[in-house]
């Protein structure tokens, strides 16, 4: 069969397939998009926006926990898991559909199946061979593999937001984002949580001081959280799990009905073909230069979850997209720059955080004030019964620029962004001070959480 050819192929319809489509398809290029599961990828159908209706029951939970705080008597609630698994997936049942309507709307031919590389400019699915000046590797991730003695016992992400059971209890091994998120819902809705992680401290990109903030709310609902362990094994024990893990050269066994892989994710690439697309990898994590292009295939491009050295975040992934689209269309000029953007951790309370850390600014040698605030006595804090409100941000003593924001609780997921904004706009410290905000809100207490100038 004759091969079929486009200008460009892009291999995932997730966030970071769809990106490209954008500038391509405004500049005129032909585009095949292959996608072998949902279109949307992960976010919308098995990531961001499914969990975020769990966390938001989490978040119900939460409030009705301190109605009696507000003078409000309600009796002890009751979470239908299986009716809260239904709502979750009612809401994004449309999303592949809506999706291609856009891509039909833009001109993109999506062909459902698994791709691989069938030679450096082209692409195999099924019968099919599509040949393409540029080929886009926009394939996501998906959990890391544990090298230990019963992990095929493990469930996933994928699992957590299908099973319309909720279990008694739950071990996740490794004290990441998935492990936080999914373990606050299940602790507030009385499942027994716990969490192993490996390292000394949970979330280790996270400032120290806002992950022990998050992790001391965390052990108040209930979690129990050890660090510094190392899970050896995971036996099956008559319709439950036994897992088995050392610290400090002495053996502990948790119980539980489920043990979730918590462990973060990988590139999702081994099945690419990619030799034969000529694309150099080491053990999947893909070479690029600084316009995400292959180090040794300049056809070949790759975005979001796929590169190696960026947040796995939905906003990144079509940001990534898109940059990789005008650099198609362009020629490879532009180069992504991460420094301003935020991120959140939906336990509830909410951890988030943009730009530098206090270690990461200060191994730069950089002349920083850093502010931080216990908020839990301030009025806006204490008007909302909030169990933890806390926050550091770090200004430049040279410039006044803000170089990061960190926050558990106190709306820090949604104040977070107005400190990126300030970071990508160059809004100084002493302009945030200044401006007005609307009050009583909780972004009118930034300007306090600047300190005094
Ligand atoms: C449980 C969970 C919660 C998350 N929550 C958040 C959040 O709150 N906020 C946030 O910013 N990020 C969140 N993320 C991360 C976010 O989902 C990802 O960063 C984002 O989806 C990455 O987009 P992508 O396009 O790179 O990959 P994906 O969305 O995974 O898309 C890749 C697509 O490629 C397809 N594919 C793979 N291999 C092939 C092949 N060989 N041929 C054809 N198609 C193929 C896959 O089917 C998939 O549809 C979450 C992730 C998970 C798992």
């Amino acid at each position: 069969m004759r091969a079929e050819k486009f200008d460009v192929v892009i291999i995932g319809g997730g966030n970071a397939g769809i990106g490209v489509t954008g500038p391509v398809r405004r500049a005129g290029l032909s585009v095949a998009m292959v996608e072998s599961r949902d279109l949307g990828g992960t976010c919308p159908n098995r990531g961001c926006t499914p969990k975020k209706v769990l966390v938001a029951a989490g978040q119900a939970l939460h409030d009705i926990d301190r109605a009696a705080q507000h003078r409000i008597a309600v009796a002890k609630p009751q979470l239908d898991w299986a009716g809260l698994i239904a709502r979750e997936k009612h809401m994004i049942k449309d999303i592949p559909d809506g999706l291609a309507h856009a891509m039909a709307r833009r001109d993109v031919n999506v062909i459902k199946g698994h791709a691989t590389f069938a030679g450096p400019d082209a692409v195999r699915v099924g019968g099919r061979t599509l040949e393409a000046s540029h080929i886009v590797i926009a394939t996501g991730s998906k959990p890391r593999p544990l090298p230990i003695p019963g992990a095929e016992h493990m469930l996933t992400s994928d699992d957590m937001l299908s099973e319309s059971r909720r279990p008694d209890s739950v071990v996740f091994i490794g004290g990441g984002v998935i492990s936080l998120e999914f373990g606050h819902v299940y602790a507030r809705a009385g499942s027994r949580v716990t969490i192993l992680e490996a390292l000394p401290q949970l979330l280790p990109a996270m400032d120290p001081d806002a992950v022990a903030a998050l992790q001391a709310e965390s052990e108040r609902i209930g979690l129990q959280i050890r660090t510094g362990v190392r899970v050896e094994r995971i036996e099956a024990t008559a319709g439950r799990f036994r897992v088995i893990f050392t610290h400090e050269s002495a053996e502990t066994a948790v119980e539980a009905d489920w043990v979730v892989n918590g462990a973060g994710r990988i590139a999702d690439v081994n099945a690419l073909g990619l030799a034969a697309g000529q694309v150099d990898h080491d053990n999947g994590r893909i070479a690029v230069d600084s316009h995400l292009r292959s180090t040794s295939n300049s056809r070949v491009y790759i975005c979001g979850d796929v590169v190696p050295t960026s947040p796995q975040l939905s906003p990144v992934a079509t940001y990534e997209g898109d940059l990789v689209g005008r650099n198609i269309v362009d020629g490879p000029k532009h180069s992504p720059d991460y420094s301003s953007i935020a991120t959140a951790v939906y336990t509830v309370p909410a951890l988030a955080a943009v730009g530098l850390t206090e270690a990461a600014a200060k191994a730069q040698g950089l002349a920083v004030e850093i502010h931080v605030n216990d908020m839990h006595e301030w009025f806006s804090a204490r008007t909302y019964a909030e169990t933890v409100a806390w926050s550091k941000v770090i200004v430049d003593r040279g410039s006044d620029r803000i170089l990061g924001a960190h926050f558990v609780g106190h709306a820090g997921q949604e104040l977070v962004n107005l400190f990126g904004l300030a970071m990508k706009f160059g809004i100084r410290a002493s302009e945030i001070r200044e401006h007005i905000y609307a009050y009583p809100t909780f972004a009118s207490d930034i300007k306090h959480m600047l300190g005094h100038a």
